[in-house]
């Protein structure tokens, strides 16, 4: 029993002091909002994403709400997405007025089965949204070849994948890229969002939305929105920007040494890592299968027991609930791959703030609960 020590939990958000010193810089600026601070970390954030353009928003949900409205996706539009992923993926669609579908996954990666995507394209689709879950990219050769083919935009639901690499190539660089900074995201700035991409007119169609619909001042072309970041926000972003590729570091040698742990315990599936994709382990998830000693919830309880914080994500196809039932612009079809992963993961804490130490503990919670 680990009832003296802190619990091992499954997320933590840590700041330091660069933080501390931009954001104070940003305060004796004077300028908070939409000013050069958040130029800088556009900036250092298109650089990141090797994307000509890094459109900061106000969160993550913004940014596909952003790249949807930017390609001139709406009412009449069909966007074929994942069922097993976070809701923004879904509200997003939705906010622009189109009309969500959704293909199964692979049971191996979690990501956008492709061929089920293609299966699912009508006269009416306007884009395919893959989401790089947990960290892992989508198979994105395969998604831009199907859309090339069927005249699609893609749009990559990049939130949970800073600094993740298809083939060498950053994500967010194969489509309209849509990156999310909230407290817990791999990067964050509190609440933030990001929408890279390489096409001008996309850019400067996002940007424009983003300020009211603003060209010059008072000067309105489109109806528009407010999505502006604060540069106090923007400031948190560049620390951490700095610190991407050391955060990722953490997070997959995390991994490895959780990997090394669990591999062999019967029932449990620890995550694939496919060929030419690096995951960057947003979240460590296993598969807690039929086989394993224990069912998921009774897991989750001993491991609670001992201290271990895990958690489910997510635990039902994203348009499982009565808000979505009668929902007159999500189409459900079938995705029983998704359905059965719904049941069987399991999170286990992966984020740079833990300890050797830590990652022995999850690794025993979890061996000591299966038997194994
Ligand atoms: C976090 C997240 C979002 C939304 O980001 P917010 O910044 O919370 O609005 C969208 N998609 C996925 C897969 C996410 O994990």
């Amino acid at each position: 029993m680990s009832a003296d020590r802190a619990p091992v939990n499954i997320s933590a958000v840590r700041t330091g002091p660069e933080e501390e010193a931009l954001v104070l810089e940003v305060l004796r600026s004077g300028h908070l909002v939409q000013g050069p601070m958040v130029e800088r970390f556009e900036a250092g954030f298109a650089a990141v994403s090797e994307t000509a353009h890094a459109i900061a928003v106000n969160n993550g949900t913004t940014a596909l709400v952003a790249a949807l409205e930017g390609l001139g996706v709406g009412p009449g539009d069909e966007v074929v997405t994942s069922p097993f992923t976070f809701v923004a993926t879904l509200n997003a669609i939705l906010e622009t007025g189109a009309t969500a579908r959704f293909a199964d996954i692979d049971g191996a990666d979690f990501t956008l089965d492709v061929g089920a995507a293609a299966a699912l394209v009508g006269p009416t689709t306007r884009a395919v949204m893959p989401v790089h879950l947990y960290g892992q990219p989508a198979d994105m050769a395969a998604v831009v070849g199907m859309a090339d083919r069927a005249g699609l935009a893609v749009v990559e639901d990049a939130a949970q994948a800073h600094g993740a690499e298809v083939d060498g190539r950053r994500v967010g660089s194969f489509g309209v890229g849509c990156f999310s900074m909230y407290g817990t995201k791999n990067v964050t700035t509190g609440e933030g969002g990001v929408v890279t991409t390489d096409d001008d007119d996309v850019a400067a169609r996002i940007r424009l939305l983003r300020n009211q619909g603003m060209r010059a001042r008072y000067e309105y072309v489109v109806p528009g929105h407010n999505w502006r970041l604060t540069d106090l926000q923007a400031a948190i972003g560049v620390a951490q920007l700095d610190r991407l590729d050391a955060i990722t570091a953490a997070r997959r040698a995390n991994a490895d040494r959780l990997d090394a742990g669990l591999a062999d315990v019967p029932g449990l599936t620890v995550p694939h890592r496919a060929a030419g994709r690096t995951h960057v382990f947003h979240q460590y998830t296993v598969r807690v299968g039929p086989e394993a000693a224990l069912d998921r919830d009774a897991l989750i309880g001993r491991l609670a027991d001992v201290g271990v914080g895990s958690g489910i994500y997510y635990p039902r196809l994203v348009h499982d609930y009565d808000c979505y039932r009668d929902h007159p612009r999500v189409v459900a079809d079938p995705t029983p791959v998704a359905a059965r992963v719904c049941a069987e993961v399991l999170s286990l804490p992966v984020h740079p703030g833990l300890s050797p130490d830590d990652l022995d503990r999850v690794v025993d919670g979890v061996r000591t609960a299966l038997g194994a």
